[in-house]
């Protein structure tokens, strides 16, 4: 008897799309380095701009703005690094200014780049999020008003809790007050409606491997006339802002994946919000002491993020991947620490309920029967989790250990 597999854990990366498949299979005989002048490099340039062009399409932006990367990850450090750059040959360093505002909940590579700004003497805040994940205007005001800001950097969607941000308000205040707006939009793109000049972004940031797209390829929005600094340096490529041979197979695969998501993603929302309302409902019919953690409503679709007191993520997701179930707990990148996720501790629920979370996150091919499965299987487990645990009695009360 084979285990049922049922994979929910599209915010980690998702497979790719037959279409993408296709596209790079054929895509593989085109070997050609888009910078030489004969006709193989002119064919693989060919390539290469046609898939810029969709990818700008997409996201309402010109082909001269994006700007292809090696991931998610670099396109964020790209960004964060233009304000320490002390490089006399880059157009930011004049007017480096050494404040940069971010926020409790973005993604490592976010968190990271900025510990590393802070080192180098930047004054970096980052904003709170109430119960929900959603930032605090105020705040951003209140440490905007008098100082001078290089940088605002807020994530449109949350990849723990699919929290979403108001980005275009955001953005107009960032502007109010001089400085320049970065969006880490990896889990928006392709999902919701993204256009970068009705939200009035400097820079937005974009993963082929979460949209159905191959891995190790990203693409950064730099909007026309602002100020960059190249983070990978040595080649004229991208116009100069990323030196490197261009990764041609991913950004082919790239520039299908947004093709498809163009042609995909009004129909599967609709569906999504649908199954999430079943998985919600089910969950909480059939499990006491289920916390639901993100935004009730401004949330992605897709992502049902939900704590169990007295049950450890850990456990849950091994009994889950033993039925053939494949969740995550906090953020697959925070995977093998314990600390519990910075995320969920940043819209203040306790470090016990932290722990018991789980993030389940639908996809394109994830049907009614995939969440039955869930409904059927999930409450089992956790009741045998809570049965061993110390902490957890049938009232639902926390009992000391002694
Ligand atoms: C996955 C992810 C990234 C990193 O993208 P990679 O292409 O895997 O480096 C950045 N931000 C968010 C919100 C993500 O979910």
């Amino acid at each position: 008897m084979s285990v049922k597999k049922v994979y929910l854990d599209h915010n980690a990366t998702t497979p790719l799309h037959p279409e993408v498949k296709k596209v790079m299979r054929e895509a593989m005989d085109k070997f050609g380095n888009p910078s030489s002048l004969h006709s193989v490099g002119r064919e693989a340039r060919k390539y290469v701009e046609e898939a810029r062009a969709k990818t700008a399409g997409f996201i309402g932006a010109s082909p001269e703005e994006i700007v292809f990367v090696g991931s998610g990850s670099e396109a964020n450090n790209t960004v964060l690094s233009i304000f320490s750059c002390a490089s006399k040959s880059c157009s930011f360093h004049s007017e480096v200014k050494k404040v940069v505002v971010t926020t409790a909940i973005e993604h490592p590579c976010i968190i990271e780049s900025s510990k590393c700004l802070k080192d180098r003497g930047f004054d970096v805040r980052y904003l709170d999020v109430d119960s929900f994940g959603k930032v605090s205007i105020e705040q951003l005001e209140d440490i905007l008003k008098g100082r001078k800001a290089g940088l605002v950097s807020v994530m449109m969607a949350n990849n723990e809790i699919g929290t979403l941000q108001d980005i275009k308000l955001i953005a107009e205040i960032a502007h109010k007050y001089g400085a320049l707006m970065h969006t880490d939009a990896v889990q928006a793109v392709g999902k919701i409606p993204v256009d970068v000049k009705k939200l009035d972004v400097d820079f937005l940031t974009v993963s082929g491997h979460k949209i159905y797209g191959p891995k190790g390829i990203g693409m950064l929005f730099v909007k026309t006339g602002t100020p960059f600094c190249p983070f990978v340096r040595g080649g004229h490529q991208e116009m100069g802002r990323r030196a490197g041979t261009e990764n041609t197979l991913g950004i082919i695969g790239l520039g299908k994946a947004v093709e498809m998501r163009a042609k995909e993603m009004a129909a599967e929302d609709k569906r999504l919000k649908g199954l999430k309302k079943m998985l919600a409902q089910g969950i909480r019919k059939n499990i006491p002491d289920a916390h639901f953690n993100g935004h009730p409503e401004d949330s992605l679709v897709s992502t049902l993020n939900v704590s169990f007191k007295g049950a450890e993520g850990e456990a849950i997701l091994l009994y889950l991947d033993l039925a053939g179930i494949a969740v995550s707990t906090g953020s697959a990148c925070a995977s093998g620490s314990l600390d519990p996720s910075h995320v969920l501790l940043a819209t203040g629920i306790s470090p016990e309920l932290a722990h018991g979370s789980i993030r389940i996150s639908m996809g394109r091919l994830t049907d009614k029967k995939d969440i039955e499965y869930v409904l059927d299987t999930l409450p089992g487990i956790i009741k045998k989790i809570r049965n061993m645990s110390s902490a957890y009695s049938k009232g639902g009360k926390n009992v000391p250990k002694h």
